[in-house]
């Protein structure tokens, strides 16, 4: 498209976001159509796919540990190899906790990894005859699982729609699209799963750190492009 024709379209496309962001005290109603709207703009949009590899909950779990503040392709470098050696939650558990660290070292934050990953794997063992639980009361009971943890081997794992999964990409884009203005994950979960059909729960979520990843990226949105910039009050708010 020629530059200046790209530019005028932005333009109106800014002044549209404009009017909608000056008009945005939403009724409760019209906030649930334009969530259903999101939903349905977003599963056109990305795939409800997980990047990390695993093939049982109980790789899935260790994986998702690993990649906190680290990259899914590192987690899978590492876990290539961890797999093959850690087959079982028992495995885990007799890990000497100075190999162990030094087999995840390149994920970061190996230290407190490998604190969480023995200890899980133990409660694994004492309290469920080493199988990973389906249930997320029974997840954030154990050591290293949080509701964002949880939700992501209950809804890769088990195919469960529990909760929505609330990571540093949805929390911002929730918080763009105007789905909440919570701060706290639990929170924006809890309005998410408000406003989403609880069938989507699962796959919304996975779309929403795909979309934040690629699209709606921290320093500068691309919303030029965007499926969600008809439907999303921040829209060229970034410029
Ligand atoms: S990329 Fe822009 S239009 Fe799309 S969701 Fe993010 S802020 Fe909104």
């Amino acid at each position: 498209m020629p530059r200046d024709k790209k530019a005028r379209r932005s333009t109106t496309r800014a002044g549209k976001a404009e009017k909608r962001r000056r008009g945005s005290r939403e009724s409760a109603g019209t906030l649930r159509e334009r969530a259903r709207a999101i939903v349905a703009a977003l599963a056109d949009a990305h795939p409800a796919r997980i990047e990390l590899d695993f093939s049982n909950p109980l790789e899935l779990a260790v994986a998702t540990i690993l990649s906190a503040q680290c990259t899914d392709k590192r987690v899978n470098e590492v876990t290539r190899e961890l797999f093959q050696k850690y087959r079982s939650a028992a495995d885990y558990a007799a890990a000497d906790p100075e190999v162990f660290q030094e087999e995840i070292r390149s994920t970061g934050f190996f230290r407190n990894k490998t604190r969480s990953i023995l200890s899980f794997a133990q409660a694994l063992v004492d309290k469920h005859g080493g199988a990973v639980p389906d249930s997320m009361e029974q997840l954030v009971e154990l050591p290293g699982i949080g509701r964002k943890t949880a939700n992501v081997i209950l809804g890769s794992g088990f195919g469960k729609n529990e909760g929505v999964v609330v990571d540093t990409h949805v929390k911002r884009v929730s918080r763009r699209l105007g789905l909440s203005d919570e701060e706290d994950p639990e929170k924006i979960e809890r309005e998410l799963m408000e406003l989403v059909p609880r069938g989507e729960w699962s796959d919304f979520g996975l779309r929403m750190v795909q979309h934040g990843r690629y699209t709606c990226i921290a320093r500068k949105p691309r919303c030029d492009g965007c499926a969600l910039e008809e439907l999303c009050p921040s829209a060229y708010s970034f410029d």
